[in-house]
């Protein structure tokens, strides 16, 4: 293609390579380029005048350099004036020069001028950005490490709170651990933990910081202590109120009138096993990643939450006789135990009776075992709800009750066996397939730890001897050890 006369000197395509260049390299360029100019022109200014002028001309020319450095204000091409008038004088009373001699030497002063003053300003410009980006980015560093020091700590604290709890079986440690974990997290104010029943949905505040008791009480009044009334229960994500005096909020914290809260349901395959909810004087003071750190903290406490649940349902189970729900024989053995060492430390008595339904064969043989499991269920309830409340019941197995009565002597467990006796003598059970009711009676032993025995099969041996006796004296009646003993009172200790 030929050149066009009048063509720009640089073409699109020297432009798109000039663009695409670093912008630091673009003005480095510029200015090494304007640099190169000036100092060609300045030669070229001092040329043919005197030492003294071209001294002139230098020194200004720094000083021109100088002040546009150092303010880097476009005013600074007004020192250009006052300079050249310098100069200008210097010509005419030093160098006697003619006009065109002048007016040459200024005018290639003025450009050198505007040049030198343009580079200084790009440097300074450029510096200048150069330094704020660094400064920038420095924050931004500083930001984003501290950012990352917070989200180290926070999840060290979620190590903890996992680790804390992972080691709790029971319920009640988890919530007040997993609490004073998640009060030290996020530096809450007050909290509290409910606990959601899996099967009726009912809440109950199970742990709780910060919150005087006049206030829950207060809250708990208002509340109607069902998962119903619970926004994060309800929607099954976390609520962040965050200011509690002017937002909206569930009626659980109608009572709650400053600062902010997030409520964190505490759900684990889909079910629901309570709420943690976290409070802190400020409004807006909890962040979207604290959202996501309560909830990641909630996950665990609801892992906890099952395993404990699975757990004390275990256990429960290890005690727990199932056809009648009483306490099993394990369990009877565990709290008579128990009792023996309080017992030989406080210096009182407890007593324990033994008892056996008279004959339940005949139950068994003339209506089936349906019948027979039945009214075994009807008397343990029997004995169960007559009962003081002090006292536990057992099925020792088979046909065979037990009753532990602590710091109870003989004569006051009698007048607890007749009346349990009595009221089983008094049960109609109604059968399936039976006509009218079933009745039953029972036989008691009764015998009193240290004045009938001073260990644990003694005591069982004692009461299962004075039961026989019931047994063979008719039946329907309860006997006392202490006074089976040749008609005395109590036996001495040993
Ligand atoms: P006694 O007045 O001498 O105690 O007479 P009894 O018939 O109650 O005594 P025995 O020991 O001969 O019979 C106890 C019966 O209790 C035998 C057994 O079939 C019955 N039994 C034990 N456990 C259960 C149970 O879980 N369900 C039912 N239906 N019967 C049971
Ligand atoms: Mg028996
Ligand atoms: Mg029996």
């Amino acid at each position: 293609m030929t050149p066009v006369v009048g063509a720009p000197i640089i073409t699109p395509r020297m432009k798109s390579y000039f663009m695409k260049m670093s912008r630091l390299r673009r003005t480095t360029l510029l200015a090494a380029f304007s640099m190169g100019v000036a100092l060609l022109l300045l030669f070229v200014c001092i040329y043919g005048v005197s030492n003294a002028t071209a001294l002139v001309i230098l020194a200004s020319a720094a000083a021109l350099g100088f002040f546009s450095m150092a303010t880097s204000s476009r005013w600074t091409f007004l020192i250009l004036v006052p300079l050249t008038a310098g100069l200008a004088l210097e010509l005419v009373v030093r160098e006697n020069a003619s006009g065109l001699m002048i007016f040459s030497v200024l005018s290639r002063f003025v450009l050198t001028g505007v040049l030198i003053v343009y580079i200084a300003t790009l440097l300074t410009r450029e510096s200048h950005r150069l330094y704020l980006d660094m400064e920038r980015l420095a924050r931004e560093r500083e930001d984003a490490l501290a950012d990352s020091r917070r989200w180290i700590s926070r999840l060290n604290a979620l190590v903890v709170v996992t680790s804390t709890i992972s080691t709790k079986n029971h319920l009640q440690e988890i919530f007040t651990e997993g609490l004073a974990e998640a009060r030290k997290v996020f530096n809450a104010d007050s909290g509290l933990i409910y606990s959601v029943g899996q099967d009726a949905g009912d809440m109950s505040v199970v742990g709780s910081f910060g919150y005087s008791d006049e206030l829950l009480e207060k809250m708990q009044r208002r509340w109607e202590g069902h998962v119903t009334s619970c926004d994060a229960c309800t929607r099954m994500k976390a609520i962040t109120v965050d200011n509690l005096a002017t937002d909206d909020k569930c009626p659980n914290l109608a009572r709650v009138e400053t600062g902010s809260a997030i409520c964190v349901p505490i759900t684990s395959g889909g079910s629901l096993w309570g709420v943690l909810h976290l409070r802190r004087r400020f409004p807006d003071a909890f962040t979207p990643e604290d959202v996501m750190l309560a909830q990641a903290m909630t996950y665990q406490f609801a892992l906890a939450m099952q395993r404990a649940s699975l757990f004390e349902q275990v256990n429960r189970l290890a005690i727990t006789d199932p056809l009648t729900g009483l306490y099993n024989y394990r369990k009877m053995v565990r709290d008579i135990k128990r009792e023996i060492v309080r017992s030989r430390r406080y210096k009182h008595s407890f007593s324990f009776i033994m008892a056996d339904l008279d004959y339940f064969k005949r139950t068994n043989d003339e209506h089936g075992h349906t019948a027979g499991d039945a009214v075994l269920r009807e008397v343990a309830r029997t004995l169960n709800t007559g009962r003081r409340e002090v006292d536990r019941v057992y099925r020792y197995g088979g046909e065979e009750f037990a009753v532990l009565l602590p710091e109870t002597d003989w004569p006051e467990a009698l007048e607890v066996a007749e009346k349990l006796r009595s009221r089983v003598e008094s049960l109609r059970v109604e059968v399936e397939g039976v006509e009218g009711y079933l009745g039953i009676t029972i036989s008691m032993g009764v015998a009193a730890f240290s004045q009938d025995s001073l260990e644990l099969n003694e005591l069982v041996e004692a009461a299962d001897e004075a039961l026989y006796r019931a047994k063979d004296e008719g039946r329907n009646r309860v006997v006392t050890h202490a006074t089976m003993l040749r008609g005395l009172p109590n036996r001495e200790a040993g």
